[in-house]
């Protein structure tokens, strides 16, 4: 029996029998002996179409607006769960990120948090009440405004209060029955892996795998707190993340599979659509023009993922430099660019936003050769071709046309002998 910190995703509490049923998980929780702090995301696809709203009426909301708007999808949550909690006897107050004390910079969509004082969720604790946050946000102390921490953001509000509260576990309910070896929705023969270290969760988050929000799992491995991940709509064990899995200590008592040892060569394929490649044609090759460009996007704000610089055609001393950014940054990307062309002397910039990222994750790819072999090997065979490649110690990522992105992840999947007997089940959301 301990302190749990629960959270609930979109889907999760999408209508009024989801959140009943989340109620009574919530409920029963409390009285087989643990305390209990619950944080929320907005039902269903609320933040999306909180969003559309506001591209209704403005094609650039001020940030502070948007985060303000986008606050209030988590508000009805945390309000309708305590309803439906009280309801079952047990006493529940809600709070905003901001009554909890999550504290964050000013940088409204991606805030961070610098602070986290939840006073307010420990005498609720203190006094036998169940208190429910609402994710996704916090408040700047700076400019007392309203923040929120970026898509998927309530993942990283219920590791932070788990780590300030000194929980013995962050449960992560979603609609899957855990982390698989690859997104179940566009590889039905995903496996459910029953244990995963930060460091490879770490590599699928970045990679795409919105199971988790990157930050989440960063925060979760720095301050050693287990991930639970797990379905609100079975029972099954699901997922836990943890340091490393010849230490299992921190979940002995949570869990009923005993230790599993067994560590993988390959955690799993993760896939991103939501990148574009940009490409500054005919660059000068001399020194100091990579710097330049990447300098003039940089001062945009805006996180390149892959770079390739191609070598420079006989004769013509330039080169073309590709890379990739965020979708939604292209068109700053762009506009950064130009202004420095002169200077830097490039002919043109292209962009592409056909592309899909596939990346295969995993800690044995240090210590076992072939695996970049058999990677490019499965790509290959299954006719899709290669556009970029990058590499980290335990990631190979390739760019390939957005359309061969499930063939890929498939592909990738079955050669490295990952394809389960059954499918796996997606038991509720869009997908959005
Ligand atoms: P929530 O609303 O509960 O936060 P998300 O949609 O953010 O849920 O995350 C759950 C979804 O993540 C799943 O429905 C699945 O489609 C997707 N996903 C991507 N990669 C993986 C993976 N490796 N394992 C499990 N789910 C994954
Ligand atoms: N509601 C927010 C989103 O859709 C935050 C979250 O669900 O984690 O991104
Ligand atoms: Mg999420």
């Amino acid at each position: 029996m301990g302190l749990i910190v629960a959270k609930f995703g979109g889907s999760s509490v999408a209508d009024a029998t989801s959140i009943l049923r989340v109620a009574k998980r919530v409920v029963d929780a409390k009285k087989a002996g643990n305390e209990v702090v619950v944080v929320v995301s907005a039902m269903g696809d609320t933040t999306d179409e909180l969003l559309d709203l506001a591209q209704q009426v403005s094609p650039n909301p001020p940030g502070r607006e948007l985060d303000m708007l986008l606050t209030a999808g988590e508000r009805i949550s945390m309000a309708v769960l305590a309803m439906a909690i009280s309801d079952l006897g047990v006493e529940a107050r809600s709070y905003t990120g901001s009554q909890a004390g999550l504290i964050t910079d000013s940088t409204h969509g991606k805030a961070r948090i610098i602070d986290v004082s939840p006073s307010r969720i420990q005498e609720a604790l203190d006094q036998g009440a169940i208190p429910i946050v609402a994710g996704f946000q916090g408040v700047s102390l700076d400019t007392k405004d309203i923040t929120t921490l970026g898509r998927g953001g309530s993942d990283t509000t219920a590791v932070a209060l788990a780590a300030a509260l000194n929980a013995d576990v962050c449960e992560i309910y979603t609609d899957v029955d855990g982390i698989f070896s690859a997104d179940p929705r566009i590889a039905p023969k995903a496996r459910q892996v029953p244990r995963i270290t930060y460091d490879e969760m770490m590599e699928l988050a970045a990679a795409g795998a919105k199971v988790l929000h990157l930050r989440c799992v960063e925060y979760a491995k720095r301050f050693n707190v287990p991930l639970h991940v797990r379905s609100s709509f079975s029972d099954k064990e699901g997922t836990f993340v943890i340091a490393d899995l010849d230490d299992q200590s921190k979940i002995e008592n949570l869990s009923t599979l005993g230790v599993v040892m067994e560590q993988p060569i390959i955690a799993g394929v993760a896939h991103d659509l939501s990148d574009a490649k940009v490409t500054v044609i005919a660059v000068p090759d001399k020194p100091g023009t990579a710097a330049a460009i990447f300098q003039a996007v940089a001062d945009a704000g805006i996180n390149m993922d892959m770079i390739v610089q191609n070598v420079s055609s006989h004769g013509t001393a330039k080169t073309d430099v590709t890379f990739t950014v965020p979708r939604a940054d292209v068109g700053k990307a762009e506009s950064s660019l130009r202004a420095v062309q002169n200077e830097i002397g490039f002919e043109d910039i292209e962009a592409d936003e056909n592309i899909a990222k596939i990346s295969l994750v995993g800690a044995g790819m240090r210590s076992h050769p072939g695996v970049s072999a058999t990677f490019f090997k499965a790509i290959a065979d299954a006719g899709v071709n290669v556009e970029m490649i990058s590499t980290s110690e335990i990631r190979i990522s390739v760019v390939t046309r957005a359309d061969d992105a499930q063939t890929t992840v498939q592909a990738v999947h079955t050669a490295f002998g990952l394809d389960a007997d059954g499918e796996a089940v997606v038991y509720a959301g869009t997908g959005r």
